[in-house]
């Protein structure tokens, strides 16, 4: 975005923003809602966080968001006027025409919900819809010092999603489903893993939770006297588990999270060899353990080396592979900047351009 500015609390602002109001970051998952009152200068000022289950439709959870900014608000001395607009974070895939979830598993009575409709019903603000791996995305493009203009963030979970941003702005193709990157193809072969999607080869199967669990039962096929080994056929092993047995040194606790590293670092180069972005963000539960252990500084390192194995020298020579920095806030502060930024650069605040 040309007219960013950083501001004194690391976020890159625009001058619209500056000049003040609150905005609202609501994250919806398939488990968790989570909330967060958003200053543009100060980042998440208030957070919260609720079970999605409980709510029947979109509205009764937008309006606990409605409640929970409001209170908010009060609490800090300021009227529900002070609230500027709202940015709602949904899985899946979003018709952007329209408002309406087209498709997602995980929360299953909010397809085909016109959501647009029923946010600014609730709210009485400006509100954009946005996917929720772009959000995130967005949220740590804001965040992150000055870089470049171009980063993908890949949450790595059951699944594996991406957020886009290029030339400063959400990637969301023409049909909503830009970034899929879970879904490309990392092995052609007729005997290719099965994805979750039911077609063969692509990276979830690989790289996602249950893709890390069959190539340790692979590779322990044929040992049964490690921790790791009677975690399998005890059903007990998860990719947390993998990172445990490989940090205390178990040798194909550790193969198994190079060869995840390598299949990354493959869909990584392509990421970077079409999109040339400055940063690529690991971000997600799956990180085995992310900054914080040795096993996850290794694991870093080793996706590192697989892009670089694969990607231009010219492509790499600008591109750096780091942890995302903002965990759970990230989704409901970059909603929330999005709408925050609607004012200006109305790309996510009405019905015709959701
Ligand atoms: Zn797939």
């Amino acid at each position: 975005m040309s007219d960013l500015i950083q501001s004194d609390f690391g976020i890159n602002e625009t001058e619209t923003e500056r000049e003040g109001g609150l905005f609202l970051g609501v994250d919806v998952g398939g488990t968790n809602m989570k909330l967060g009152l958003v200053h543009p200068a100060e980042g998440v000022i208030a957070r919260s966080a609720t079970s999605t289950r409980q709510f029947r439709t979109p509205a009764g959870a937008f309006q606990v968001a409605c409640d929970f900014a409001h209170r908010e608000l009060n609490r800090i001395g300021l009227s529900a006027d002070e609230l500027n607009g709202v940015g709602v974070a949904v899985p899946g895939i979003l018709d952007r025409s329209t408002g309406i979830l087209k498709t997602v598993s995980n929360l299953p009575d909010w397809e085909g919900q016109p959501l647009h409709e029923a946010a600014e019903n609730v709210f009485s603000v400006p509100t954009c819809l946005i996917n929720d791996a772009n959000a995130a995305a967005y949220g740590e493009y804001r965040f992150q010092p000055s870089r470049g203009t171009g980063l993908v963030m890949l949450t790595l979970g059951t699944g594996i999603g991406s957020g886009v941003i290029v030339e400063g702005e959400p990637l969301h193709g023409d049909g909503g489903c830009a970034g899929e990157v879970g879904h490309v193809v990392i092995d052609p072969t007729p005997e290719a893993r099965l994805c979750c999607c039911g077609k063969r080869g692509h990276l979830e199967a690989y790289a996602g939770a249950n893709g890390i669990l069959t190539t340790a039962r692979e590779k322990l096929k044929d040992t049964i006297d490690s921790e790791l080994a009677w975690q399998a056929r005890s059903g007990l092993m998860t990719p947390k588990t993998i990172a445990e047995c490989a940090e205390k040194g178990d040798s194909i606790a550790q193969e198994v999270i190079a060869e995840t590293a390598g299949y990354l670092g493959i869909a990584i180069a392509f990421l970077g060899q079409i999109l040339n972005p400055s940063t690529i963000l690991l971000g997600g539960a799956m990180n085995f353990g992310g900054s914080e252990s040795e096993t996850g500084r290794a694991f870093l390192q080793l996706v590192q080396m697989a892009a670089e194995k694969h990607a231009l020298e010219e492509v790499l020579a600008q591109m750096s592979i780091d942890f995302a920095a903002l965990g759970n806030d990230a989704g409901v502060l970059g909603a929330a900047l999005l709408s925050a930024r609607q004012s200006t650069r109305p790309t996510c605040s009405s019905t015709n351009n959701v």
